[in-house]
């Protein structure tokens, strides 16, 4: 059986074969513990995740010894959001309706616990109004989350515009850029960011790590551990570092600082051959999110007249997510959809198309053809 054409690329990417030639000297050769610097192994180790610190920090214009390695962006949120409100019981945090389950359910977990939550709205394209969060903005606020980018429409959030109101206050600023690194401008200082999430196998890295950045200038922020132990991370994150994936991060975002942007415009590309393909072919489509401020490689599209699951089951050479756009079917409605207003009553999929680094041209188009065909079936048959 040949691989389906993977193009679900904002639920994971595969590794980059320069990132797993970067890790694997580290799984056999070098495989000290990172906190041994009493001999050659440990110091191996040691610089190889401080070489790894230097690119996370250089691809978000931060510097490295505001880096914290973690076990992923849901992990990263966890000790930004949770770590940061634990400092100030029952005070107020700030975060919008179409943020990923992992920023949502922490903010829902610490209201649950006795803190206040305010959740923004969004407006039909999936942007929050930077005007909202000045008025969300409390004497108590302790932290605002907002994500750079969203996982399923693309839209892309106005940070600078945030960050700068949000500096204006006591509250820090957290950016769940999980999506974003690589694919849009990103920079802590210009966007005023004090706290921000990444993860390395929405980069081309592997699975099971990630970075939290906390700023350390003018004002440090410092979370609490939610785990004790060996004082590793600066006793944020202890327990003994997975050096390959730390390394393979590294790897994965210097590729993302070379070829980023020219990666971009490619995948934009696509994209707008993917749509115009789907488009040429089929009636009744409607595009979820952001004319132009969205992801390059992002789309996500109303079908009407299809249910997504039976649209899925008859499409086993694609790989692709469905967000539904109505409960009828047993794909539930999306929480990002419900919020733009997209969740309608009727029968229409909703599908979302996360193109990346290794399609191509040939791809795209033998997707839009298997698609047009399924969605003609489906629609004679009603
Ligand atoms: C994937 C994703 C996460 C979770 O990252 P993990 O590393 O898988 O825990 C968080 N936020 C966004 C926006 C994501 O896309």
């Amino acid at each position: 059986m040949t691989h389906p054409i993977y193009l679900d690329h904002h639920s994971t990417t595969p590794v980059d074969p320069r990132v797993l030639d970067a890790m694997l000297p580290y799984f056999s050769e070098h495989y000290g513990n990172a906190s041994s610097r009493s001999h050659a192994p440990g110091r191996t180790a040691a610089a190889a995740v401080e070489q790894a610190r230097e690119r996370v920090a250089q691809s978000i214009g931060a510097s490295y010894s505001e880096v914290v390695f973690t076990a992923g962006a849901t992990e990263s949120n966890a000790l930004a959001i949770k770590g940061c409100a634990q400092r100030r019981p029952g005070a107020h945090l700030v975060t919008s309706a179409i943020e990923h389950r992992s920023v949502l359910d922490a903010c829902r977990r610490l209201e649950a616990d006795g803190w206040a939550l305010t959740v923004l709205p969004v407006d039909r394209f999936g942007r929050v109004d930077p005007d909202d969060v000045r008025h969300a903005l409390r004497r108590d606020t302790v932290l605002v989350s907002v994500m750079a980018a969203n996982n399923e429409i693309g839209t892309l959030q106005p940070i600078g515009e945030i960050g700068a109101i949000v500096r204006t206050s006591q509250a820090l600023f957290h950016v769940d850029a999980t999506q974003a690194l690589g694919r849009m401008g990103l920079d802590v200082d210009a966007a005023s960011i004090d706290l921000l999430s990444l993860s390395a196998h929405k980069l081309y890295g592997p699975k099971g790590v990630g970075a939290l950045y906390l700023r350390r200038r003018p004002r440090r922020v410092e979370p609490l551990p939610l785990i004790e132990g060996g004082g590793q991370e600066n006793g944020l994150r202890p327990g003994t570092l997975n050096v390959p994936a730390i390394v393979g991060m590294g790897a994965a975002c210097e590729l993302m600082i070379e070829s980023g942007a020219v990666e971009r415009s490619r995948l934009r590309m696509l994209r707008e051959r993917l749509f115009g393909a789907l488009a040429s072919e089929l009636d009744g489509l409607t595009l979820n999110g952001h004319p132009d401020e969205r992801l390059a490689g992002n789309l996500n599209l109303g079908i009407d007249g299809v249910q997504a699951d039976a649209l899925l089951l008859g499409l086993p050479g694609i790989a692709v997510s469905a967000g539904a756009a109505c409960s009828s079917g047993s794909v539930k409605p999306s929480h990002v959809l419900e919020a733009i207003g997209a969740a309608s009553a009727g029968a229409r999929a909703a599908l979302r198309f996360g193109i990346g680094r290794f399609n191509t041209e040939e791809e795209i188009d033998r997707a839009a053809h298997l698609i047009a065909k399924q969605v003609r079936a489906l629609r004679e048959r009603r």
